[in-house]
């Protein structure tokens, strides 16, 4: 059960890390397979893009005002 913990840490420190940072297809892979079987990390991953997302529209509509 901790190993399962663990491997969420890993899994949402590399979908954040993605951010800046290109993952290597090694952890891509990883990343995509956990996310099949778990739902919280699935949930974090949707979150990050909902946030970048809403930064964008932010930013977007500070430069057009
Ligand atoms: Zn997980």
């Amino acid at each position: 059960m901790t190993d399962r913990a663990g491997k969420c840490h890993r899994i949402t420190a590399l979908a954040s890390a993605s951010r800046e940072r290109s993952l290597t297809p090694v952890e891509k892979a990883g990343v995509r397979f956990h996310l099949l079987m778990c739902g919280p990390c699935r949930a974090f991953v949707h979150n990050l893009k909902v946030i970048e997302q809403a930064a964008h529209q932010f930013n977007g509509q500070n430069n057009k005002s």
